[in-house]
């Protein structure tokens, strides 16, 4: 609300490949693939074909109880023959923030189904994101968005997200008999970029494997080649028992999302008659959103975008490094997927030059970026080009110049 009062909404009114158009005309280089998600970048026919005749066969049907469609079967085979998960399922959903709700809810109800419902308890990460539906707000790894809610959902703690030690004493103080789950993001995203420090994610899986917490990697931001391949997890080398995933899935050309599920945690509800999974949505499953998925899956295959991403990352981290001398920049994080964070330095902020200053700059000189606390954030689409990403770090530059000028 405070971005719309202070001055004429931002309408945008047709995208094609890395770019946008606004309601006046001029063309923007989409630095941030909308809100992270747009990895095939924009205006795909193939995907808007796909939709379509989707439409006009089965626009939609419910999946509940063993109601099926061959979009939602297509589909959920697909992720699972190319998931890090062992003996994978697959549960649909509409976006990420209700997949985080999905994978919560199993993984308490897995221990209560195995005799142990007192594994409530759910730890998370400082910086990480999680959506902001009731448990996920509750998971938050920043108060932020906590804060004027009222009481949150009971039994969670946050650690700090570089530190295994601090995650284990967690665990003890907690005790590991209570610990249902851990969530992590692979490489944390809108928290504002910020990769494990190396061996992270395999001291972590080993710590969760000896006290039998299940680790959940919220892949929402990290999938559908970000992080160069399916589910952002790979490149740790480890095997989550959950994995959520939404954004790339489709590219967002429809809202779709949801939850690779372990064989283990899916057992007792296979196993055990009348223990049913009280959960799910009206839109789970839709076919149509699922149509846009495989159709964007399609496109990553064909383009092989998941490795030209490791290219796009290294051309992205390179263009970036240059701004670290930059008088007003602290920090530069990037190197680790298509995705880069450009922290300012606290004395540039208090002189103004602040990160919504920063964004609005680079916007009115055609780039799109995003404004985080204290940083600048780019997660652009895996397409984009080596002169274009040079264009979108040289705006950024002259962007920071004019700021910092008018600073004084
Ligand atoms: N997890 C992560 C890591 C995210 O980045 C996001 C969205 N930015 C979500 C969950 C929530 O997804 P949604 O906005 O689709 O609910």
């Amino acid at each position: 609300m405070n971005a719309v009062q202070a001055g004429p909404k931002f309408v945008v009114t047709e995208a094609s490949g890395v770019w946008l158009w606004d309601d006046q005309g001029d063309r923007y280089l989409d630095g941030t693939a909308s809100l992270w998600y747009c990895n095939v970048g924009h205006g795909r026919r193939e995907i808007a074909d796909a939709i379509h005749s989707q439409l006009l066969r089965l626009e939609a049907y419910t999946v509940y109880g063993d109601f099926a469609n061959r979009p939602a079967l297509e589909l959920s085979e697909r992720l699972a023959d190319r998931a890090p998960v062992d003996d994978p399922r697959v549960m649909l959903t509409c976006g990420g923030g209700e997949s985080i709700e999905t994978a919560a809810k199993l993984a308490r109800k897995y221990w209560a189904s195995r005799g142990h419902p007192e594994r409530v308890h759910l730890i998370s990460r400082t910086g990480g994101y999680h959506g902001l539906h009731g448990i996920g707000t509750g998971v938050i790894g920043m108060e932020r968005f906590r804060s004027g809610y009222g009481p949150m959902v009971e039994a969670t703690s946050v650690v700090a997200h570089d530190s295994v030690a601090e995650l284990e004493a967690e665990i003890h103080r907690i005790g590991p008999e209570n610990v249902a789950a851990f969530f992590a993001e692979p490489v944390i995203g809108a928290g504002g970029v910020y990769a494990p420090p190396d061996g992270y994610f395999e001291r972590v899986a080993e710590l969760c494997r000896r006290h039998g917490i299940l680790f959940i990697s919220d892949s929402v931001i990290c999938g559908f080649g970000r992080l160069g391949n399916w589910f952002g997890i790979e490149r740790f080398g480890v095997r989550p028992d959950m994995i959520v995933f939404a954004k790339g899935v489709s590219s967002g050309y429809l809202p779709l999302g949801g939850v690779v599920v372990s064989g283990e945690v899916a057992a007792p509800f296979w196993d055990q008659p009348g223990n049913t999974l009280l959960h799910g949505t009206t839109y789970a499953g839709h076919p149509t959103c699922c149509a846009a998925a495989l159709a964007n899956m399609d496109i990553l295959e064909r383009e092989n975008l998941l490795e030209v991403s490791l290219y796009v990352e290294r051309d992205l981290d390179r263009a970036l490094r240059g701004l670290e001398s930059h008088p007003a920049v602290a920090e530069v994080r990037s190197g680790t997927g298509v995705m880069g964070a450009v922290q300012l330095t606290t004395e540039a902020e208090e002189a103004g030059i602040s990160a919504p200053a920063v964004f609005r700059e680079a916007r009115r000189r055609g780039v799109i970026l995003r404004a985080i606390p204290g940083a600048v954030v780019m997660s652009p689409p895996l397409i984009i080009t080596t002169e274009q990403i040079e264009h979108l770090v040289a705006t950024l530059r002259s962007s920071l110049d004019a700021v910092s000028e008018r600073a004084g």
